[in-house]
């Protein structure tokens, strides 16, 4: 446990669902934990009692990516936790591959539907037909514009255009649209969707005030802090600004709520971790602010300031959205100028 989890709660201290179970977190709410072959190894999957159209069965809150040991992991589900009923529904927070990638497995398999905001369902679409931000020509000229010269580390990005279609080969051709404010009955229980930016395209989150239970997907997080980046595919966005913003939703949530995150452990502190991701966003504006006003600096210039630990080429993509999106956030905020240089290469400065 870090130092800021001290101020966290995990209410079922190190309690963990085991592999194929669904472990009971709230009245008719269950906990699937599934592995996941990353940095980040597992992914948190929910599901919830549910009734559609007089039907009982239960609903799904994400799906992990389309691998073949992730559908292994949910046969075992279907054949052991599910108390015989169907899956009705498939809820994605948002479109990346380890929410979405078997979404269209599922909802085939059960004849069900994919309920996603409509932002994140066409992001998904375009980005299994093609590439974005993930890998490919223009990730590595985006890159390369923003200071990664390393050419061992640009031929990687360049060669790794299949990243998302390889984990989400397919995705529904058809889905129910989820809107910020609007509220789901599920399993005779309210869920109010909250809309997030930032993160991904148009994140939802689910709150169920009379649960006192929050589905923050990968909005709140106990442990790491959400990957906040620019892509290629938008490269003057602000999604630092965006998700600051976001999480404000989440400040008028009562204190006291659980926290179901798609990845560590259900916690209570809400407050606290919204505070505490505000701050460590703060110091990293602060640091940035510093270095470019010492000489005026490029995105790979940053990230020995922004990230103490080695990283290795996966960690050094997230990296640099990440070190470009503190330095947009300033840019837009009218706190550093950006210039182009005879070498093509932005470099920030006050
Ligand atoms: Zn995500």
């Amino acid at each position: 446990m870090n130092l800021l989890e001290r101020e966290l709660h995990y209410t079922l201290g190190d309690t963990l669902p085991g592999p194929g179970e669904a472990l009971e977190v709230a009245p008719g709410v269950r906990w699937i934990r599934m592995r996941l072959p990353f940095a980040l190894d597992h992914i948190n999957l929910w599901l919830l009692r549910d009734t559609i159209d007089g039907v009982e069965g239960w609903t799904v809150v994400d799906c992990c990516i389309s691998h073949d040991a992730a559908r292994a992991q949910w046969e075992q589900i279907f054949e052991t936790q599910l108390q015989g009923l169907p899956i009705l529904r498939v809820i994605v927070t948002h479109m990346h591959p380890d929410h979405i990638g078997l979404a269209h497995w599922l909802t085939e398999k059960w004849n069900c539907r994919l309920w996603v905001s409509a932002t994140d369902f066409n992001a998904a679409r375009m980005a299994s037909h093609s590439t974005t931000g993930f890998g490919g020509d223009r990730a590595a000229a985006f890159f390369a514009s923003h200071g990664l010269t390393d050419p061992e580390a640009i031929a990687k990005v360049r060669a790794r255009s299949n990243y998302y279609a390889g984990l989400v080969p397919r995705v529904p051709d058809t889905f129910r649209r989820l809107l910020d404010g609007m509220t789901l009955d599920i399993g005779g229980h309210a869920w109010r969707c909250i809309a997030g930016y930032g993160h991904a395209p148009e994140h939802i989150a689910l709150h169920a005030p009379r649960l006192g239970l929050l589905i923050s997907g990968d909005m709140v997080l106990p442990r790491i802090s959400t990957n906040i980046s620019v892509y290629d595919l938008e490269p003057e966005s602000d999604p630092l600004a965006l998700f600051l913003t976001s999480i404000q939703r989440f400040d008028r949530l009562p204190g006291d709520t659980l926290v179901l995150p798609s990845h560590g452990k259900p916690f209570r502190g809400l407050h606290a971790r919204t505070r505490q991701l505000r701050e460590h966003h703060e110091a990293r504006l602060a640091d940035v602010v510093e270095s470019c006003a010492a000489q005026p600096c490029h995105a790979a210039d940053l990230l020995p300031v922004l990230f103490k630990r080695k990283l290795d080429l996966h960690q050094t993509t997230f990296a640099m959205g990440e070190s470009i999106a503190h330095l947009h956030a300033l840019w837009h905020a009218g706190k550093l100028q950006r210039r182009a240089d005879n070498d093509g290469v932005w470099r920030f400065a006050p």
